[in-house]
């Protein structure tokens, strides 16, 4: 599986057929091998479905006060206008989720073969160095295996597949592409109801998906998925528009879809370990 997952660099088309097709196998050879001896140390219990945690850089690089290689914010000209991933999430449906579940350490080699998929779909947007489960610190790469991927086992079984799933998910379902055709375009003018951007990806994916705003404007949306990576709601039980407006979500009523504005920093030679 892994070499037929390899070819990933050729054409966008051939690409993304074959990250589906890739998702396919990932989920059935994961699934066979359940029954298998599990080689890592579980403490936690299996979590019960995935969320898809996508950022949207228009928010996020509003953020930004240095630049640093690292920071996909700093791109100018190409950084990123689409939501990007933020992570792949095994949550529990009481609103837990559990992390950190195993010692595998973040290996950049064992990714080698996405690594231009994952700088362009799955970037940082911060200069920050985030802590890793076992007390150093790591790229964002490094963060989102150890944290959450490490924790999707049995589904997902080892960091290359952990990172191959995100993508092809992310690739099946484009989120930017269904709010542009429901006519939500970035802008730093516009406010949008929050039920029409709901609205329109429910109708395109047939699951309720729950957004997170900073100062009315939207930072991260996530879509849920069952182990299977069928789409369903995020929401567990009444998942109503007030749902989404009050605690987590921090959503009004209306909110802004910031367009990214090219942010003219300087670049600092440095090794502050600070947030951006
Ligand atoms: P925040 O407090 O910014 O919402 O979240 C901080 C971190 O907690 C996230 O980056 C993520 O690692 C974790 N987190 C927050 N919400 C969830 C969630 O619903 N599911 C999972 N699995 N992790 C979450
Ligand atoms: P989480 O919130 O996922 O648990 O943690 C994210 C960690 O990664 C934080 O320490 C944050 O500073 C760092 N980080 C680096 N790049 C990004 C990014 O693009 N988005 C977010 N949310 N956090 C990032």
């Amino acid at each position: 599986m892994k070499m037929a997952c390899s070819a990933l660099s050729v054409s966008v088309q051939f690409k993304a057929i074959l990250l589906l097709v890739c998702l396919q196998l990932v989920v059935s050879v994961s699934a066979s091998a359940i029954e298998q001896t599990q080689t890592q140390t579980q403490t936690q219990r299996e979590f019960d479905y995935f969320a898809l945690a996508l950022q949207w850089p228009g928010t996020y690089c509003q953020r930004t006060r240095y630049c640093c290689s690292s920071n996909a914010c700093c791109r100018r000209s190409n950084a990123p206008t689409e939501f990007t991933i933020h992570g792949l999430w095994p949550d529990y449906n009481d609103g837990s989720w559990p992390a950190c579940c195993t010692r595998s350490n973040f290996d950049e080699k064992l990714i080698s073969t996405l690594h231009d998929d994952l700088e362009k779909y799955w970037p940082s947007l911060s200069c920050g160095s985030p802590s890793t489960c076992h007390g150093g610190k790591g790229s964002f790469w490094a963060h989102e295996w150890e944290k959450h991927g490490t924790c999707s086992f049995p589904v997902i079984r080892d960091e290359y597949n952990y990172f191959l799933t995100g993508l092809s998910v992310y690739f099946k379902y484009n989120v930017t592409q269904v709010l542009e055709n429901a006519g939500y375009i970035p802008s730093n003018t516009e406010k949008y109801p929050l039920g029409g951007i709901v609205s329109a990806i429910e109708n395109a994916f047939h699951a309720t998906p729950l957004l997170v705003c900073s100062k009315g404007s939207v930072e991260e949306l996530h879509l849920c998925f069952y182990k299977d990576f069928k789409p369903r709601d995020c929401v567990v039980g009444s998942s109503t528009l007030n749902d989404m407006v009050s605690s987590k979500s921090s959503c009004p009523l209306y909110v802004s879809l910031p367009a990214y504005v090219s942010l003219g920093l300087d670049s600092v030679k440095t090794t502050l370990s600070l947030d951006a």
